[in-house]
């Protein structure tokens, strides 16, 4: 595959863009790979990425029922931080982030990351307590963070008002080596070096069963035919109880939609990524001038992928608060992804009772930030045929022993 660059941006200005490769091969099923991921979102092509190049494990295909990035990776927010409070989640979400910096370089693609820093709003003497007690644990674990006054949130987002009627700011948890990356950009780049490490990259296959002997895994069953594999990978989010089922075992994970939206574009105004976790709204602008807006999950489970009125009217009425501009704002378009929370609020990545096939879920409303990271530790696991020091914690077993990663403060808001 040619190289991405300024030369051959230039060489290609020069001959009408005729030259540049396809940035994936289209590619149709073989009768057996080495390891089959189910799902083509950013989790699943991670995995498979570094399967190849940390493993060297490459006879990979990555089976997908829509079209690539097109679940929640293609439909989020983009906040990536770290400033998580339990040691194993900090060890797994920093090294995410530390990925995310070389990401472009790594990958050869422009994935836009912008680390312009993620202030989570103290608005109750609770979160003060919270967010202090979060910042201490993130300087033990080695990861940047500051607990910081009102005064210092105003001079980095100067559009916030302070003395919000209900609830005023009083202070914030700051990630300055946050922020947010291009989505569909992260998923298209792990897509084209999967595919030119000669893995298959297979869109519109679906997979409608799970093919076991002696309890082991055998394969696949697709819309495009049997698949055998000697390893699978489960990486499809909100779906992950539908396949566990296929498998014959069952999770705890609950479905559900979450939703975001954005405005018309508008001239530069805020260059940090604010989220308010006490009224329940976050902010960012894009770079097309968008506000980025995250709202909740819908009270009720279900596996639809669209907006609803009483969300807009919810979460702009809760930032008109602390951003009363966005009262001016006109909204362009809203969306749902389907989400996969777990009762702790942290991601499974685990063996599972079928051998040779592994899981990745329960990343819910806040995996965007862990694709990297995880993909990095899911491919450790299944290379290895055992969870890797940054998987470890994170397994099936957990719910049984009663042994949580409580992460229901660091993931309180939707995002
Ligand atoms: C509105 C919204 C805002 C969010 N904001 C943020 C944020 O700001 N920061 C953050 O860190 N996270 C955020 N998230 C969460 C984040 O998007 C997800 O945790 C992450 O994208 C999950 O990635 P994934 O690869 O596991 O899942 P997905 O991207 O959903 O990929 C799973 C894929 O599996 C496929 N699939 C399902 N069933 C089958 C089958 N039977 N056969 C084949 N393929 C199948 C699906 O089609 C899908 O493409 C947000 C999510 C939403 C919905």
């Amino acid at each position: 595959m040619k190289r991405y660059s300024a030369f051959a941006i230039a060489r290609e200005a020069l001959r009408q863009h005729t030259g540049w490769d396809r940035a994936w091969r289209k590619a149709s099923p073989k009768k057996k790979y080495d390891v089959v991921i189910v799902g083509a979102g950013g989790h699943g092509l991670a995995t498979a990425y570094y399967l190849g190049k940390n493993h060297g494990i490459r006879n990979v295909a990555i089976l997908e029922k829509g079209w690539l990035g097109g679940g929640n990776t293609g439909r989020n927010t983009t906040i990536i931080r770290s400033n998580y409070l339990q040691d194993p989640s900090a060890a797994i979400y920093e090294k995410s982030r530390s990925l995310y910096e070389t990401m472009s370089q790594d990958l050869n693609y422009n994935v836009m990351f912008s680390p312009r820093g993620v202030i989570m709003l103290a608005q109750t003497e609770h979160e003060v307590r919270g967010y202090r007690r979060t910042a201490h644990a993130n300087a033990l674990q080695g990861v940047e963070t500051q607990f910081i006054g009102p005064e210092k949130v105003k001079e980095l987002c100067p559009i916030i008002n302070l003395d919000g009627p209900r609830y005023p700011v009083l202070g914030g948890l700051w990630q300055a080596r946050g922020g947010t990356a291009r989505h569909d950009a992260v998923a298209w780049g792990y897509a084209r070096a999967c595919s030119d490490m000669g893995m298959d990259i297979i869109q519109k296959c679906e997979v409608t069963g799970i093919r076991s002997e002696g309890g082991k895994v055998r394969g696949v069953s697709t819309s495009q035919g049997d698949i055998d594999c000697d390893k699978l990978g489960i990486v499809v989010a909100g779906h992950s109880g539908v396949l566990a089922k296929m498998a014959g075992f069952r999770l705890p994970i609950e479905s559900v939609s979450l939703q975001a939206l954005v405005s018309e574009p508008i001239k530069p105004c805020m260059d940090v990524v604010v989220m308010a976790n006490t009224v329940h709204g976050y902010m960012s602008q894009s770079d097309k001038g968008e506000m980025v807006i995250g709202g909740g999950t819908d009270g009720y489970n279900n596996y639809t992928q669209r907006g609803s009125f009483h969300h807009i009217e919810e979460t702009v009425r809760a930032l008109v608060e602390t951003f009363p501009m966005v009262s001016r704002l006109k909204m362009l378009r809203q969306w749902g992804g389907i989400v996969d929370v777990t009762g702790d609020r942290s991601p499974i990545i685990s063996k599972t009772p079928l051998d040779g096939c592994f899981i990745n879920c329960g990343w819910g409303t806040g995996g965007f930030k862990a694709i990297p990271g995880s993909g990095w530790a899911t491919a450790e696991m299944i290379a290895r045929n055992e969870p890797g020091p940054l998987a470890a914690a994170f397994g099936l077993e957990r719910f049984r022993e009663g042994r949580f990663i409580d992460e229901s403060v660091a993931a309180g808001v939707a995002h």
